[in-house]
């Protein structure tokens, strides 16, 4: 099930680097979802994980990795943990992950099934992401994985020199994934394909 996965909604979609097919191949999808979903795990969309949160669909976690240029030498925030599923695909791929999630339930149970799979390459913190994770910045990459209004700025302030960041950012009532690249002297950005996610919670003071 997981190599048909990975050869008709990823490769044959386009996703190239061979070692995010590995990857995908690799971590078992369904030991992220609840019982009641674990049939259709390694199906073409997102499912529930309670607290009406998604895992997000195999393809866009695929695409989304793809653009953050990962290797072994590489330190990758992740914002917004949920199941964990996405967390795994960037420990395999990176040298760290700082992960954030700020539902208590979802970051335990997350982080239950990611060392029972024995990644020693991840550091979870329970709370709001909004303000990223600055004690271990600068990061490499930035993965944001629920749906700000707008980016705060913070995000950008802790991305590396040459970094990349992606994010599921509104637009028009509808949402974009939108990836900003900081060089020396400038950052850009880039929109790229739309997409749904669950909104990124923001707090009001
Ligand atoms: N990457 C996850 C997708 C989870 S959905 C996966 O593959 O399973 C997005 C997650 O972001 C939800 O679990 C939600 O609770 C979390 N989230 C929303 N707002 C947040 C915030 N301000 N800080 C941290 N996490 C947040």
């Amino acid at each position: 099930m997981i190599n048909e996965m990975v050869i008709t909604q990823l490769t044959k979609r386009g996703i190239q680097d061979q070692k995010i097919l590995d990857a995908m191949s690799r971590v078992p999808r369904h030991l992220f979802v609840p019982s009641t979903v674990k049939e259709f795990a390694y199906e073409d969309r997102p499912l529930p994980i309670g607290y009406e949160q998604t895992i997000s669909q195999p393809y866009i976690v695929a695409y989304m990795t793809e653009k953050l240029n990962l290797n072994r030498q590489k330190k990758v925030l992740e914002i917004g943990t949920g199941s964990g599923y996405q967390t795994a695909i960037l420990a395999e791929l990176s040298k760290f992950v700082y992960t954030i999630e700020i539902i208590h339930a979802l970051s335990r149970r997350a982080k239950k099934t990611l060392r029972s799979l024995e990644y020693k390459n991840i550091k979870f913190k329970t709370g709001d992401g909004n303000l990223g994770w600055k004690e271990h910045g600068p990061y490499d990459a930035i993965i944001i994985t629920a749906s700000p209004k707008t980016l705060p700025n913070t995000f950008l302030s802790q991305l590396s020199n040459n970094g990349q960041l992606i994010v599921p950012i509104h637009k028009n009532n509808h949402q974009i994934l939108a990836l900003y690249t900081k060089t020396k002297n400038e950052i850009t950005r880039e929109e790229l394909i739309h997409v749904r996610f669950v909104p990124l919670i923001t707090k009001t003071v």
